[in-house]
């Protein structure tokens, strides 16, 4: 059984929500069934942090598997510029870290006063 090369996502033209559907599918999904590449064909944003990926395997005849995935947002890297006041994302350990150090004034950052208060007191 060969495999032929995928042809790139020239097929797919759809958007969503202004984002072109070929900006999704650079992320890479591997088929769980046959190891193929899994494409992304539509997505559904049900919170600010969440949104459902409808995937397709493009071994569509050989395989044809199709699910629907989760793509959350879990971890704060680097605080916004513009912080929406109703979005609270965990900063991850290392954020925390370093916000800790510049609090002491070892480290300067210049993650300012309004995105610390972001993040929630554990
Ligand atoms: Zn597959």
């Amino acid at each position: 059984m060969t495999r032929k090369s995928e042809p790139e996502e020239q097929e797919i033209e759809a958007w969503t929500e202004g984002v072109p559907v070929h900006e999704l599918s650079r992320l890479r999904f591997a088929c769980p069934h046959c190891g193929g590449h899994m494409r992304v064909r539509t997505s559904k944003a049900h919170l600010p942090t969440y949104t459902e990926l409808y995937l397709h395997c493009a071994n569509e005849f050989e395989c044809g598997f199709r699910c629907k995935s989760g793509l959350g947002v879990i971890e704060t890297l680097a605080p916004s510029y513009k912080p929406n006041p109703d979005i609270n994302i965990k900063f991850s350990p290392w954020l925390k870290r370093q916000v800790r150090l510049e609090d002491q004034g070892q480290m300067r950052l210049g993650i300012d006063s309004q995105a610390k208060k972001k993040e929630p007191k554990r």
